[in-house]
Formats: structure tokens, sequence, C-alpha cells
């Protein structure tokens, strides 16, 4: 009679790891997450923002892999360690070599937007009884199946928006370069380089108040903070 023997099991896996600024990927993904929150998540500016990895996440049946989410730490959360947020990031994925940094950074981008700033009724920023800022998570913009789009077009705003964002990108390249140039000359007489002009907005930061504030979030503007000070408003092509 044979007595099957179960394997030993190794000891748990641990999926999670915390990301060292000092360690080699924290050296590099900190500060690029820094930059994209300089200049598109004005909002995140006070946010204490970790980093993790997951050991890498497997396909789900249709074959789609998780790269990236945000976790929104909980009050208790915060008790312990000085986090407001933790993105995790796919490990297997941000290393395997075929992948560029240009996914990488826009995988970061995409996890900070799901992070926000609290604002109350009168659209003042929420703080806690304790001064701190209070945050929120944001949920995907648009969600779509692209073979309805295919078969019905743009059929709702958050598409058009979409649709007009993939054009402006097509016209004007990507907006976030990887490497920017050190302190780029900003051109003196305002005019900036040309790219997609028409359509950018420039306002001091005297004029950028509240309620301009509200309707860019309300009308879904990008709105970035330049390192001269001025904010720059990326209005889409549809109205
Ligand atoms: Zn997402």
């Amino acid at each position: 009679m044979a007595i099957r023997r179960r394997k030993p099991k190794g000891p748990k896996k641990v999926p999670y790891r915390l990301i060292e600024p000092e360690s080699g990927a924290g050296r590099a993904l900190y500060p690029l997450m820094n930059r994209l929150i300089t200049e598109f998540h004005d909002d995140l500016r006070e946010a204490r923002i970790a980093l993790a990895w997951h050991a890498g996440w497997k396909a789900d049946v249709d074959g789609r892999r998780k790269l990236g989410m945000l976790k929104k730490c909980s009050d208790l959360d915060r008790e312990f360690r000085p986090f407001d947020f933790v993105i995790v990031l796919n490990r297997l994925w941000f290393e395997d070599a075929e992948n560029t940094d240009a996914q990488r950074a826009a995988i970061l981008d995409h996890e900070l937007c799901h992070a926000a700033r609290k604002y109350d009724t009168n659209d003042e920023p929420m703080e806690d009884e304790r001064g701190r800022p209070v945050w929120r998570t944001v949920r995907h913009d648009v969600e779509e199946f692209s073979a309805v789009i295919e078969r019905h077009g743009t059929y709702k705003r958050d598409l058009e928006m979409a649709a007009a964002a993939i054009a402006r990108n097509k016209e004007q390249g990507n907006l976030f370069d990887l490497e920017p140039k050190a302190e780029a000359a900003a051109p003196a007489n305002g005019n900036g380089n040309g790219h997609g002009k028409a359509e950018i907005r420039l306002v001091s930061e005297a004029e950028f108040t509240k309620a301009l504030k509200k309707e860019c979030r309300d009308k879904g503007w990008t709105c970035t903070r330049r390192a001269d000070g001025q904010v720059e408003i990326r209005v889409p092509a549809v109205s």
C-alpha cells in the first residue's frame, strides 16, 4: 500500500515588499514619482506616498495582468507608518527589460491619478482634526470595451474626452519628458514651443483661483504648475 507523503511546503510566500528610497529601484522610481507629482498632480504635493513591489500578479482568465494599484492608508495604518498612500507595482513587469521607461512612467502617473485631496462643499481642501490633509481615491474616468467603441463610436461624454485626449497626444506627442533638459530655458516671450499651443492656456498663480481650479476639475482639464510658477491649463479640443 502506497502512502502518499505530502511534499513539505516552503515558507509562506510574502508577495509585498516596500521599495526603499535608497535601493536601486527606489533611486529611480521615487524621483520619477516626485517629478510626475510636480508636473501633473499639484493636489498630491503634501501626500506621503510609499512605493512597494508585488512579486508579480498572475494574468487573469482573459490574459490581463495587473501592473499596479493604489491603496489609501487607513487612519489606523497612518498611526504605524507615515504614509497616506501606497502604490504597489508589479515587480515582474517593471523589471522586464521588454518594457520601456515611458510605460513605467505612465503606470506611475496612472496610479497617482487614483489619489486626490478631498474637498468640502465650499471647495476648500479638507483637514482632519489633527490638521492633516484628508485624502480620497478616484475611479477611472473612462471604462469601456474596445468592441463597443468599434460598433458604436464615442457614444458618451467620457469616451469623447478620451478620444480627444488620444488625438491631442498624437498631435503634440507625450507631454512628460523622461529626461528633462536641466532647467529647460523658458521662452522669453511666453509663447511656448509651438506644440499644441492653441489648446493651452497659461495663467498666473494669482489667476488660478479656487473657482477656476474647480472648473478645471469638473471639466477634466489638466492643470500643470510649471517651473516658472505659471499654471498651464490644457483644454480639450471638444467643448
Ligand atoms: Zn487604475
